[in-house]
């Protein structure tokens, strides 16, 4: 099963993958783990990542490309993998088509997962972490027992500081302008799967995303 899943920042894509990796036993790429493992190395790709995400800059698609390819090459994509963060550009979507299109292999869907802003915002704005114990809460969906405390150390929680509502809005309003060509892109490729990423619980969205999976063959 070959499969990309994009999504506003905060619709689950990550609370998905696991679900995907082993009903399908693929392995779950995401470029934008590759991009921060790489700029861990001492290589000049490693260093030319670090300079652009440094400066906030996306990372351009002849870079994205050559190292998804060299991913997808590798053996446990062979039957197989979910894209995550990857195509992000018309240009990239049209790559990825190409490299499988030379290997004889098609993209099987791709997957929307949605998400209501009032709910990503909330997702985004409403995280708090305990910095002893790492556990994540969320003041609107998932409140520790008393308000500001983590529940199993008893620690003050913290919010990040890019957390805020201005910054949700502006992330999401960058996601929107930048992936609405791609949703018409695979629309009209006809393999284009829509789940909302915005229910309570991610078992449900997979279950969406399955069945319309099963609707499709
Ligand atoms: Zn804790």
């Amino acid at each position: 099963m070959r499969l990309i899943i994009f999504g506003p920042p905060a619709s689950g894509k990550g609370t998905q993958a696991p679900f995907f990796t082993e009903k399908f036993n693929i392995p779950h790429i995401s470029t934008g783990s590759m991009f921060r493992e790489e700029t861990k190395k001492d290589t000049k790709l490693g260093l030319k990542i670090k300079q652009l995400l440094d400066k906030g800059h996306l990372i351009d698609d002849e870079t994205t490309n050559l190292m998804v390819k060299d991913r997808l090459s590798m053996p446990d994509a062979k039957n197989g993998f979910l894209l995550d963060g990857y195509p992000r550009t018309l240009n990239q979507a049209k790559y990825l088509d190409e490299m499988l299109n030379e290997a004889g292999l098609k993209l099987d869907y791709a997957i929307d997962l949605f998400c209501d802003d009032e709910i990503a915002i909330k997702r985004i704005t409403g995280r708090r972490m305990c910095p002893k114990c790492g556990k994540i809460y969320n003041i609107y969906f998932t409140k520790p027992s008393v308000d500001g405390i983590c529940d199993v150390d008893g620690t003050l929680l913290i919010r990040r500081a890019d957390d805020t509502v201005e910054i949700a809005k502006k992330r999401l309003e960058i996601y929107y302008q930048s992936t609405e060509p791609l949703i018409n892109y695979y629309k009209n490729k006809g393999n284009l799967i829509l789940a909302d990423g915005g229910l309570l619980d991610a078992a449900h969205t997979f279950d969406q995303i399955i069945n319309k999976i099963g609707d499709k063959k």
